[in-house]
């Protein structure tokens, strides 16, 4: 019947301003009065707190200070730290400066004292653009959702993104590809996240080997800022299936580096749901210019001198029966049936660095496709 291949979908937009381009980091001092802030604490990482005194330069009077503390997987203990600091400052917001790092402390604190924040990211993971926290407490992690945790303006300045090293841009700009590539087969896929989804990747992919060739290359860097941001939108648009849970599972179990495990994993994981996830394969088809989508981006990871082994990260070849059992635990939404059997074979691949399985290949596991 012609109705059940009607369009039917749902889409809600973020409350979010964003402001894009070479030296918009100039234009704090507006976006600070458009959010009625009148002293912001500037939050990074400690490598970063160069250029976050720098930025609370440019703001001028109503920087309150620079808290140089924040830290991966944002351990409670620095959410306590980076609190007590803006009680004692006085501060009515947050400015941070840097990667997912710094922008997950400012959601920590405004998930507790609805503090405004204004990122400004410098690296491509795209948490400025969900509503997703995260805080870990003895060892484990905890993420959820709320939409007081959502910055209020976004700036995305190019320039700042010049000293992020080639190793950690090209991991990071896979791990913007990763949020793209669920987005087009999610539960809740929608047809404007699904066209940001083809154009992120496509942006990024083509950009990405400039990126890593010349650091310094700002129209490199526009562009692949660009393309992060489309999929930080997807990540935060949709629910993400086997890949993400993949890496999260591999990352608080084992403690593996997040960006250089979504990197390992991606065409793996694409390449088990390719089967059951036709216009995905379509659509990354065209942003990739392959016919099989997660081999080309296996040959791009190749290409941009990434990892390409969850053994060359430090994972031991006798952990992958844990991390099948835990990704099984706890269901989820995803294109393909997530089997003992074709999960293993997956890990097995990505510890090994071999090549994902290629999309003409059936699939002796569950008979697919
Ligand atoms: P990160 O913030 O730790 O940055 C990665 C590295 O890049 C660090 O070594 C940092 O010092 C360096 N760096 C950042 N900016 C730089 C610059 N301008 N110049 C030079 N070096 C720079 O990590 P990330 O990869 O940006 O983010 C990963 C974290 O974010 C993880 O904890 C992940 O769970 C979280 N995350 C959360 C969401 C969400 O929606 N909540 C989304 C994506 C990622």
């Amino acid at each position: 019947m012609n109705r059940n291949r009607a369009r039917a979908f749902a889409y809600q937009a973020l409350p979010m301003r964003v402001v894009m381009g070479p030296g918009v980091v100039a234009q704090l001092p507006d976006e600070i009065d458009r959010a009625g802030l009148e002293r912001v604490l500037v939050l990074c990482s400690p490598e970063q707190e160069e250029l976050g005194h720098a930025v609370a330069q440019l703001i001028g009077d109503r920087a309150a200070g620079v808290h140089p503390h924040a830290r991966m997987h944002v351990p409670v203990e620095s959410v306590a730290e980076a609190r007590d600091r803006v009680a004692e400052l006085g501060a009515d917001g947050c400015v941070t400066v840097g990667g997912g790092s710094a922008i997950g402390l400012g959601k920590a604190i405004a998930l507790e004292h609805g503090l405004k924040i204004i990122a400004v990211p410098t690296t491509y993971a795209g948490s400025e653009m969900t509503s997703v926290w995260g805080l870990t407490e003895n060892g484990r992690k905890r993420t959820g959702k709320d939409l007081r945790v959502l910055p209020v303006s976004v700036l995305y300045d190019p320039e700042l993104t010049l000293s992020l090293p080639p190793a950690v841009s090209a991991t990071s700009g896979m791990n913007a590809i990763a949020h793209a590539v669920e987005a087009l087969y999610a539960p809740d896929a929608s047809p404007v996240i699904s066209l940001m989804a083809e154009d992120g990747t496509r942006a990024l992919a083509t950009t990405l080997p400039a990126v890593v060739a010349d650091g310094a290359d700002v129209l490199a860097r526009a562009e692949a800022q660009y393309g992060a941001w489309l999929c930080g939108v997807c990540l935060g648009a949709t629910t993400m299936s086997l890949h993400h849970k993949l890496c999260h599972t591999l990352g608080g179990t084992l403690d593996l580096p997040h960006a250089d495990t979504h990197t390992v994993v991606l065409p793996h994981a694409l390449a088990y749901n390719q089967p059951s996830a036709p216009e995905a394969v379509a659509a990354l088809g065209r942003a990739l210019g392959g016919a099989d989508p997660a081999v080309a981006l296996w040959e791009l990871a190749r290409k941009l001198g990434a990892p390409g082994s969850l053994r060359e990260l430090g994972m031991k070849e006798a952990a992958i029966d844990r991390i099948v059992e835990l990704a099984l635990a706890a269901p989820y939404a995803n294109p393909r049936e997530v089997t003992a059997e074709g999960l293993t074979r997956l890990l097995r691949r990505a510890w090994a660095g071999e090549p994902p399985t290629p999309l003409t290949e059936p699939d002796t596991t569950t008979g697919v496709p």
